[in-house]
């Protein structure tokens, strides 16, 4: 049976492991554990769909440049995350799409969400909403933009319904 392969990539610390493990066990932990790779299978029954999924957890920075490229090309879909709080890992965000596309050239769409978290630290927010939502939709990342929040749980269940429905229609 087919298995879909969702990988999380982008900045170290901006919250990719603490967002999966929300989803995935309902707990948040403010340590930080840095990634080396991870993966995790599931299956869900949505609608008339069942659906087999592997979400790949990375260390998504770009010291393990062969490594990214060979989580990019086994993937059928994307989780980018940055933080609000920190416009470089955006910009990071920016440039792992770009690299998304370079190694992905042959398809029309690549299934992506694109997430900005850590949306409790509002008040520590350098990232503005408009900007992102602005490039989200110049790349055509299938509307697929969402702020969210692994501690507080807001906008998490979304992320993943977003990008099941994706899946689920190739
Ligand atoms: P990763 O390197 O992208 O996997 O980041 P982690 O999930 O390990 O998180 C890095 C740090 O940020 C940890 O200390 C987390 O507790 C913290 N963190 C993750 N998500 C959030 C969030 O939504 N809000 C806040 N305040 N901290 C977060
Ligand atoms: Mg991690």
């Amino acid at each position: 049976e087919h298995r879909n392969r969702i990988v999380f990539l982008g900045s170290g610390g901006v919250g990719k492991s603490s967002i999966l493990g929300k989803f995935l066990t309902g707990k948040f932990s403010s340590e930080y554990k840095e990634t080396v790779e991870d993966l995790y299978s599931r299956e869900y029954d949505i609608k008339d769909s069942h659906l087999l999924v592997d979400f790949l957890d990375t260390a998504g920075n770009i010291a393990f440049p062969a490594m990214r490229r060979l989580s990019i090309s086994s993937a059928h879909a994307f989780v980018l995350v940055y933080s609000i709080t920190e416009p470089n890992t955006f910009e990071e965000a920016k440039q792992l799409w770009e690299q998304i596309k370079e190694v992905r050239e042959n398809y029309d769409v690549i299934p992506c969400v694109l997430v900005g978290n850590k949306l409790d630290l509002e008040n520590k927010r350098l990232v503005e909403k408009f900007d992102a939502l602005n490039w989200a939709d110049n790349e055509n990342l299938g509307g697929a933009f969402l702020e969210a929040s692994a501690k507080t749980n807001e906008g998490v269940t979304e992320i993943f319904k977003n990008l099941l429905e994706q899946v689920k229609t190739p």
